[in-house]
This record gives structure tokens, C-alpha cells and sequence, in this order.
């Protein structure tokens, strides 16, 4: 499937993540086969077979993957800030959760790579430390790195909150193509 393609419901398919993307396509892979019964053209699924699909895949994808990878991720990131020492006063060894500033401070630890990677696109560079990768790619990821570094610092469940807001993203009437056409609609 192309990217950000209209299904027959009308709503783009805005689902473009490598990741999910190579998912899709081996779940189309796997099941074209089965319920392909009038292969013509593009559409190699009948338009109520493909809907029906689509939304069994997006519900896996959410209650299978998400969640999980959600909670990786801030083992991941947490497990290692918190084993070099930054979760701890470098003097005292008092966790630093203590401090009220301590959450504001982080978050605009965050902001800090966001700006990083909006210099990397501004300037078309390429990463210092990792020269391979674009720095926009590396700096979105050490953005994304102190997300679930902080949401592990305050045992947060992340994952779940991000389940659940897809799923009701995927229903808000703003957030419908044709709301956003209208008048006074999101244009982006
Ligand atoms: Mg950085």
C-alpha cells in the first residue's frame, strides 16, 4: 500500500511509520492471497474486505505491538540514564525526583534535542556522533530516548497513554479528512 493513501471510508491513511509500514505489507502479503477474489488494477481487495482488514491489522498492530514496544523503550531508556547516574544528585546521591523543578527541567532537556534536530533540517547536516545518519534522524531519537528515560523516573505508563490516545485520534471528528476540508477545519 502506498503511503497515505484514502481508503474506502474516505480517511487517509496516515499510519507511514517504517515499522508498522513493513508490518502492513507482510500482513498484506500473507492474506492477499485469501481474500483476494478480484484482483484489477490497484485495489486487489474488494473495498469491504480491505476496510475490514485494514482495521483488524490496526487493532493488532495497537494491542500487540504498541503497548509493548512502549514499555521497552522506557526499560530501555530508563534502565540506562538510571544506571549512569543521571537520576541521582552527583554530590549527594538524593534522587533527583525530589526536586519539584526536576520534572519541568527535563522536559526542556527534551525540547533541547527537538531544537537539535530542527538545526539538522535547516541545515542539512549530517549527525557528529553518529555520521552515518542525518542528525535530524539522531536528535529526534535522543528526544524520543529522554521521553522514555522520564516517563520510567516517574513510573508513568507511557505505553498505555499512547494506545489509548491513538485510538482516540483515530476517532475525534477534528481529526476527520472531511472535518478538516470544512471551513475552519486543522489544515495540518
Ligand atoms: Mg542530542
Amino acid at each position: 500500500m502506498s503511503e497515505n493513501t484514502v481508503n474506502t471510508t474516505g480517511e487517509v491513511d496516515m499510519n507511514t511509520q517504517s515499522g508498522v509500514k513493513t508490518l502492513r505489507e507482510e500482513f498484506e502479503g500473507l492474506y492477499a492471497g485469501i481474500f483476494d477474489l478480484q484482483k484489477s488494477g490497484d485495489a486487489y481487495l474488494s473495498p469491504v474486505t480491505q476496510a475490514a482488514a485494514i482495521a483488524w491489522f490496526d487493532a493488532w498492530v495497537s494491542f500487540t505491538t504498541v503497548e509493548h514496544a512502549a514499555g521497552a523503550l522506557q526499560l530501555n531508556c530508563h534502565g540506562a540514564a538510571k544506571r549512569a547516574g543521571w537520576w541521582q544528585h552527583p554530590a549527594t546521591g538524593e534522587p533527583v525526583q525530589n526536586n519539584p523543578y526536576c520534572f519541568s527541567n527535563k522536559l526542556m532537556l527534551i525540547v533541547s534535542e527537538v531544537s537539535e534536530a530542527m538545526e539538522g533540517d535547516r541545515k542539512n547536516l549530517m549527525d557528529d556522533k553518529l555520521p552515518h545518519r542525518p542528525m535530524r534522524e539522531v536528535e529526534l531519537a535522543d528526544a524520543v530516548i529522554r521521553i522514555f528515560d522520564l516517563a520510567g523516573a516517574y513510573d508513568m505508563d507511557l505505553g498505555g497513554a499512547i494506545q489509548e490516545k491513538l485510538a482516540f485520534n483515530a476517532q475525534r471528528p477534528d481529526h476527520k479528512l472531511a472535518t478538516r476540508q470544512a471551513a475552519g477545519g486543522k489544515a495540518y
